[in-house]
């Protein structure tokens, strides 16, 4: 839900996702796993011009941004005719074996070090680092899927951190820059908002639907309501991730947020300064709403966005 720029590494500093990525291109160069790989695909480049592509371009390919990868599609997809493209493709796929977890995916799953998911902030990515049975919960989503992009499936900015069930459920649906929200290269923050429809929340208070009925959606925010092109890509994120289901289940925090923002947000506020004159107004916030309502904290919890977006509508 959220632009990934930085990620924090265990000290506690900021690394830029450039940086990552000239650190992930060396670990690749140096891998056994990867240099048997390379190995493969020699011996299939002799009939798979898909495969000598890959041979002849993998350092480019490797850390470059996802508008020039995308750019490459045209070339790759006229190596071959047509008629051969998917036999070859699934050949170049076999060839990479990416699927036998090497080292650099793991050495990724520890590095990126993120709390949530950026797809769907409803699900935590942690990495449980104990030194005698290491855990990592993030799974690397192929944004341009394996099976119809297997030549990207090494690419650094091709690889996204995000849960179990984001990379389970989109699998091989066909996202690109062009028709979804890459988050490298595009907020879903700044374009979309979760909002419950004011006449389903009349209709709530009226006594007329039941509690299970508050289903926040995302939805484009006013300014882009014109915009097709945003619009596609939130339905195209949706489908894909399934989200509109995901947040069905959480009516109940829907109804918590509604409740607090309606009913007790700034008596409670103005009792828990009293008690706690020493912090700020965003911890005031926090303890009151159960969770973090700024921005840049999307990354920190799930639900932030959610919480974040219902006050915004709620509250004013
Ligand atoms: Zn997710």
């Amino acid at each position: 839900m959220n632009k990934i720029e930085k990620i924090v590494d265990d000290s506690g500093n900021f690394v830029k996702l450039s940086r990552l990525a000239k650190t992930y291109k060396q670990k690749l160069a140096s891998s056994t796993a990867f240099k048997n790989r390379l190995k493969d695909l020699e011996n299939l480049a002799q009939t798979n011009r898909l495969c000598r592509y890959v041979l002849d371009n993998w350092e480019a390919m490797v850390t470059e941004k996802p508008r020039s990868l995308h750019q490459r599609i045209r070339i790759i997809d006229t190596l071959v005719s047509q008629s051969q493209l998917e036999a070859k493709k699934k050949e170049l796929e076999d060839g990479l074996k990416w699927s036998t977890t090497p080292i650099y995916i793991k050495f990724l799953q520890q590095c990126f070090n993120i709390k949530t998911c950026p797809y769907c902030n409803a699900q935590s990515t942690l990495t449980l680092k104990g030194k005698k049975d290491p855990r990592v919960l993030i799974e690397l989503d192929h944004f341009y899927p394996k099976s119809i992009y297997p030549y990207f499936m090494f690419c650094f900015y091709n690889l996204i951190p995000v849960c179990h069930n984001c990379n389970h459920i989109k699998s091989d649906d066909d996202f690109t820059i062009y028709n979804a929200f890459h988050p490298y290269y595009i907020d879903i923050d700044n374009h979309c908002q979760f909002e419950i429809p004011s006449k389903t929340v009349a209709d709530y208070f009226a006594g007329n639907i039941e509690t299970k009925e508050l289903i926040p959606q995302l939805k484009v925010k006013p300014q882009f309501r014109t915009n097709q092109g945003v619009e596609n890509r939130l339905n195209k994120h949706v489908e894909g991730t399934r989200l509109d289901e995901v947040y069905s289940e959480h009516w109940d925090i829907a109804w918590e947020i509604l409740q607090k923002a309606r009913h007790y947000s700034s008596i409670r506020r103005k009792g828990l300064k009293a008690v706690l004159p020493n912090l700020v107004d965003s911890e005031i916030d926090r303890l009151l709403y159960g969770n973090y309502l700024e921005k840049k904290d999307i990354p920190n919890r799930p639900f932030v966005k959610l919480t974040k977006d219902l006050i915004d509508q709620w509250e004013k």
